[in-house]
């Protein structure tokens, strides 16, 4: 896929109403996006899968939903005051920003692309006989471009590590690496920026406090920890999960829905023994990877990416990530945090927040699995994965949307033939039995093919026709989105077909 497909889906959400400009008709607020009435449905639908498998197919896993405000000392404990930082550049000439990992990042994923292209061409060469392994162990310019690579990544890694923004900017002058805007090396020094958003609550004699818009769900679920464990009497191990909304102030924010500065998270942090928390972070690096899969985007599309830095609380991290039009790109991230948060708030709190195990007959502060997912990427995954144009017989086109069923905002669309000899009665007749099950839409306007081609659009996998013999023995035709195949069925049918393939529990079941 290129970045020309992402262009078109990016207009496709404009035209059918899943995705908005936030603030369009004064130019535009960057990158802030609204959902329109599609994308609200299908945000939904994410949603509500995410939280099923949760709380739902998972026992000891409970929800919880936390103020996006919360006290000040919260985001001096987790770090976030201090440390959540990004490390920025400006290239002189253009005034354009840019993060300096994401140019280093960039650049190592070129030689990467330059190592896979010539192992490409050298297996179409060898045919059956290729040896991809032997290939890229002994071919020099192979072997020359992972040196390069190596080298590049190790220093970066150290870089990162140490918070070394001086060779950061060294490795940017050393790759060569260009601004893509103006094309030249004139870059500034790098700095670091805190990508929090501050505001002010409440007024009193001595001012006002200063309080933050959360850059994170998690640090709510934290807080709650002992709250939620008390009263819902958890016992280890155990999860809270929790979706809403974070707020970050990205320096360089494009692509579009991939980075935004307000977006929505879906966060789980899972509660466990010292000392058993890596085999629970095997178990939610599978379990996560499975709920993924089985919307059937294709399982090449996902891998998982270990990172390079680990933050100063973890102990493992790795992220899940999808083939977006633009390359591999992290939707989640999986993190075994040890008991970081829970400890950094004890102390900033003077408050115990410990367990006490009566299996081991001892108190102790939990270790901590967090997955944390972030729900406009899932759409955008969701998007890119869907969209399709299909060539069609007779030189006509479609573009259609192949949503997994139970994402579709719309599962069935009911059209008339036409508008008169009482079709449109019946046609308002079957919505009025099937409402309450599934969202339908009405459509009369147009000629049926226009009317399926708008349904495809926007990802209805069912659309039925009801004709003048309709009236007569009460069947339709249902057309599949898909196959666009065509049957004759009974209205006392459309339920049962229908619920089939959107049922939110059938998905489910596949991973539960
Ligand atoms: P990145 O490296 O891309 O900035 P991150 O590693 O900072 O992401 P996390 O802090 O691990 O991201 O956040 C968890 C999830 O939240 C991410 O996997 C992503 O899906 C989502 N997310 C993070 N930042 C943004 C953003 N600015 N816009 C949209 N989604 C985001």
């Amino acid at each position: 896929m290129s970045e020309d497909v992402f262009k078109k889906i990016i207009s496709h959400c404009k035209e059918y109403g899943f995705v908005f400009q936030s603030s369009e008709i004064y130019d535009g607020l960057s990158a802030v996006y609204d959902y329109g009435q599609m994308g609200v449905e299908l945000k939904n639908n994410l949603k509500r899968y995410w939280w099923d498998s949760m709380v739902l197919l998972h026992e000891n896993v409970v929800g919880i939903d936390s103020a996006i405000f919360m006290h000040p000392t919260i985001w001096k404990a987790s770090g976030h005051v201090d440390a959540f930082n990004d490390p920025l550049i400006d290239n002189k000439d253009s005034k354009k920003r840019y993060r300096a990992d994401v140019l280093i990042e960039d650049h190592l994923a070129k030689i990467d692309d330059k190592i896979n292209k010539e192992v490409e061409k050298a297996a179409k060469r060898f045919g059956e006989s290729f040896d991809e392994t032997m290939f890229r162990q002994t071919n020099p310019r192979i072997l020359e471009n992972q040196a390069k690579r190596d080298e590049i990544h190790s220093r970066f890694a150290k870089a990162l590590n140490d918070n070394n923004l001086d060779e950061l900017r060294q490795i940017i002058i050393d790759c060569e690496i260009v601004c893509p805007v103006s094309g030249t090396r004139n870059w500034t020094e790098v700095r670091q920026f805190n990508l929090m958003f501050a505001t002010e609550m409440g007024s009193t004699a001595d001012g006002a406090m200063k309080v933050y818009l959360r850059p994170e769900t998690a640090q709510g679920i934290f807080v709650n920890f002992l709250n939620v464990q008390k009263t819902g009497r958890m016992k280890i191990p155990f999860g809270i999960a929790q979706i809403g909304k974070a707020f970050r102030n990205e320096i360089v924010a494009r692509q579009f829905i991939f980075r935004m500065r307000e977006f929505e998270q879906m966060e789980m942090q899972f509660f466990v023994r010292p000392g058993e928390e890596l085999d629970w972070f095997a178990k939610w690096k599978e379990t996560r990877m499975k709920w993924h899969k089985a919307l059937g985007y294709g399982d090449n599309k996902y891998r998982f990416h270990d990172h390079d830095k680990l933050a100063h609380y973890a102990n493992a991290a790795t992220d899940i990530e999808f083939e977006m039009p633009f390359g591999f790109k992290e939707v989640e991230g999986i993190h075994s945090r040890t008991d970081f948060d829970l400890a950094s708030h004890e102390k900033f709190s003077g408050k115990k927040l410990q367990y006490f195990d009566p299996e081991l007959n001892k108190s102790y502060t939990p270790y901590v699995i967090e997955t944390s997912i972030g729900v406009d990427r899932m759409f955008l995954s969701t998007m890119a994965a869907s969209y399709a144009e299909e060539e069609l017989e007779g030189g006509e086109s479609r573009v259609v949307l192949k949503l997994p069923a139970a994402l579709a905002p719309i599962k069935l669309a009911v059209l008339p033939l036409v508008k008169k000899d009482g079709l449109p009665e019946k046609a308002r007749e079957i919505i009025d039995s099937l409402k309450f099950d599934f969202k339908c839409q009405y459509d009369e306007k147009d000629s049926i093919g226009k009317r399926y081609r708008r349904q495809d659009a926007i990802g209805t996998p069912y659309c039925v026709t009801v004709d003048h013999q309709s009236l007569e023995d009460n069947t339709v035709t249902i057309r599949y989105r898909d196959t666009m195949q065509q049957e004759r069925v009974t209205i006392d049918k459309l339920s049962d077909i229908i619920s089939d393939k959107v049922s939110m529990k059938n998905l489910l079941k596949t991973i539960g």
